[in-house]
């Protein structure tokens, strides 16, 4: 462009930091890289999180006006299209599913028990079809119901439980320590830590592995960490992907049923609930058939929505190693308009939207480029259970045994420099030393956060990308601000979840500061230049969940 300062154009040249005494290049300094823009990221919060863009729900207008932004941006910025098709876009293809309430009866010879919707149990199908039947499935209590190689833990011991509708409990089995037995052991299932094996969606996952064809969870309010309340709000439209057999591999029916009930078909079957509970806390549990079964009929009603991510690319540098890919995913979903009016979602997850375009220009800016393929995503639907992250997981364009990193930015820092920063899952993988040694550079320290025993880890993007095998990052805002009072993070984070999260007053305001989001970003842009250039790709720590499957896909590479 005319008139434009022309040194501005020219990409920043960096030279590799020579060790000294080891005549190895060591990685190149923060200082090098360039920095990220707080206006531009501003700027593009805004336009995304405006009245005109109505919310971005997939499948609305708000999607076009969204979709057609990322591509023209990207495009502007210089980045390839990141489809293989030639394109920016991924589609998915979304199903909605409500539906009609019905009751479960368990039933033992002649006698029956009546579970009422909502109110003794809350159940659905993933499966893409008018009418789901349990005819007469026996029930089976399988324990936690968790299968966990590292941990030397099998509930289910090699039992077939084709066509049997399972009864789990939920949250990791709580296993006391050994050394100090009113604790719980830190070496299985994370101590106090959440796992995967905790959350309800890999109850329903192992039961479908399993063959089920109904998986019930047992709700307690302290493993679930939420009354049965929150799991009421289920029984209304669910979306799901849509797998070429219709989902039909998942279980018939998934639910969850209150203690109350719970405890009533323990005894209709001549246990005793808290025995039962306490056999599936050791290794040596077994499946034990209940004699009773269930029956339930759902109907649905259905309808799809084709949705897209939106997908840009930098080509690597070095032609042995550019088909590996270092990956950032933001979501740009939020939830529309509905009769409480526009859900803009400016921090969540405009801000972390116009973040990858900003780390995308800013990758542009360094020369050479980085030896690895830097890929950027921005997904759908994570609002609607992260759907696209899960979609782009399960449907890689790149193969993910490839794929060396996954770095997710979900809701910047919208108030100020702060000292720390937060790594969700802290500890997880090599990519939380890159984070951290980043960090020092900038003079600030990096935490884990403050509530392990909720998973945070499992609830965003960069979870589908985990569960596959692929090293993720999950960085949440810092908690110390620079130059206020130690209680102002506090205060931040709490005006946050109570006044702000998921209502239509999450919007760009005249406080809003982006310095702090800035200098995160520059954090992550360092941590996934370096992994792109690093000759040893991250692996997970040892004991990590998802350790095995990453070893399982590397030795197909
Ligand atoms: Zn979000």
């Amino acid at each position: 462009m005319r008139g434009m300062n022309k040194h501005a154009m020219l990409p920043i040249a960096l030279t590799a930091v020579i060790a000294a005494g080891c005549g190895k290049p060591g990685p190149v300094a923060m200082a090098q890289l360039p920095d990220i823009d707080g206006a531009a990221v501003l700027a593009h919060t805004k336009v995304l999180s405006s009245d005109e863009f109505e919310g971005r729900a997939p499948g609305t207008k708000g999607e076009d006006l969204t979709v057609n932004y990322l591509v023209d941006q990207f495009t502007r910025i210089g980045l390839k299209p990141g489809n293989t098709d030639g394109t920016y876009v991924q589609k998915v293809p979304l199903v909605g599913i409500t539906p009609t309430p019905a009751s479960l009866v368990f039933a033992k010879g002649k006698e029956q028990l009546n579970l009422k919707w909502k109110d003794d149990v809350v159940a659905w199908t993933k499966q893409v079809a008018d009418v789901v039947i349990l005819n007469k499935s026996e029930l089976v209590f399988v324990g936690y119901g968790v299968v966990a190689p590292e941990y030397n833990w099998d509930d289910y011991k090699g039992v077939d439980l084709k066509g049997k509708t399972l009864v789990m409990l939920v949250g990791d089995p709580p296993v006391p320590d050994p050394a100090n037995p009113s604790a719980l052991d830190p070496k299985t299932f994370g101590g106090n830590a959440m796992t995967y094996y905790g959350r309800w969606t890999y109850k329903y996952e192992i039961g479908a592995m399993k063959g089920a064809a109904g998986v019930l969870i047992v709700h307690e309010t302290g493993p679930a960490g939420y009354g049965f309340n929150v799991i009421q709000g289920k029984t209304g439209e669910q979306f799901d992907l849509v797998t070429p057999d219709k989902n039909m591999g998942r279980a018939a029916i998934e639910g969850w049923i209150t203690l109350d009930q719970a405890t009533k078909l323990l005894r209709m079957s001549g246990q005793d609930f808290d025995a039962l509970k306490k056999q599936a806390v050791t290794r040596d549990f077994k499946p034990v058939p209940l004699g009773v079964t269930a029956s339930m009929t759902i109907r649905n009603t259905l309808r799809t929505i084709d949705s897209k991510n939106v997908m840009a690319k930098l080509v690597g540098s070095d032609p042995a190693l550019k088909d590996e890919y270092v990956v950032y995913t933001a979501h740009w979903d939020h939830f529309g308009k509905t009769a409480e009016g526009i859900f803009h979602g400016a921090r969540d997850n405009a801000s972390g939207t116009a973040a990858l375009l900003e780390i995308g220009r800013a990758f542009t800016k360094i020369s050479p480029p980085p030896k690895r393929s830097i890929l950027l995503i921005s997904v759908t639907a994570e609002e609607q259970g992260l759907l696209g992250s899960q979609y782009y997981a399960v449907t890689p364009v790149y193969p993910l045994a490839k794929t060396v990193a996954e770095i997710n930015m979900d809701e910047l820092n919208v108030t100020g420099p702060t000292t720390d920063l937060t790594l969700i899952g802290y500890g997880a993988s090599d990519l939380d030393d890159y984070a951290r040694t980043a960090a020092g550079e900038q003079g600030r320290t990096v935490h884990g956060d403050a509530e392990p025993e909720k998973g945070y880890y499992y609830r965003s993007d960069h979870f589908n990308f985990a569960k596959m095998g692929v090293p993720a990052l999950n960085p949440d805002q810092g908690v110390v601000y620079a130059s206020r009072p130690r209680e102002y993070g506090q205060r931040v984070r709490d005006n946050w979840t109570t006044n702000l999260y998921h209502t239509p007053k999450d919007v760009v305001t005249p406080e809003w500061d982006l310095s702090g989001a800035a200098q995160d970003l520059k954090l992550l842009l360092a941590v996934g230049y370096r992994v792109a250039q690093a000759d040893k790709v991250p692996e997970w720590k040892p004991g990590n969940e998802f350790k095995a499957t990453r070893d399982a896909a590397k030795d197909r590479r």
